[in-house]
């Protein structure tokens, strides 16, 4: 089957085909480590999947995988992730080709958080106050 998965730059695609690779989650307590490659089954499901947690995208790119689907459920199975053994790297694409927005950054300072217009909540209202004095 194909899988998706956001994938960071700067870690060699090539590193998901290694055999025996682990997928950790830290459940705040111990590591909880399962075998395979964490994946969604299609990009619509991975664009979701990333929408709704308003990650840090930002240096990632979309790999399309081949495998076979591991034993383990996914964590998130139930949101449509599963974990495969990756066979081959069927082709990397950018998260625009991929129809991933990713979370925009504040113009001033670079959190994520709340960001409107460019700006974060944070600077929203300290630009406001500036403007305000100049009145
Ligand atoms: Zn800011």
């Amino acid at each position: 089957m194909r899988g998706y998965r956001v994938h960071h730059r700067s870690e060699p695609v090539a590193d998901l085909l290694r055999p025996g690779r682990l997928s950790h989650l830290w459940t705040g307590t111990d590591d909880d480590t399962r075998e395979g490659v964490s994946c969604c089954r299609s990009l619509e499901a991975l664009a979701t999947y990333f929408a709704d947690r308003g990650a840090n995208l930002r240096g990632s790119i979309v790999v399309e995988i081949e495998g076979d689907e591991a034993p383990d459920a996914d964590w998130d199975a139930d949101e449509g992730a599963v974990l495969l053994r990756p066979t081959r790297i069927v082709r990397t694409m950018s998260l625009r080709e991929a129809g991933i927005r990713p979370t925009p950054q504040c113009r001033r300072c670079g959190s994520d958080a709340d960001v409107r217009g460019g700006y974060c909540r944070g600077c929203r209202m300290i630009l406001a106050s500036r403007t305000a004095k100049h009145d």
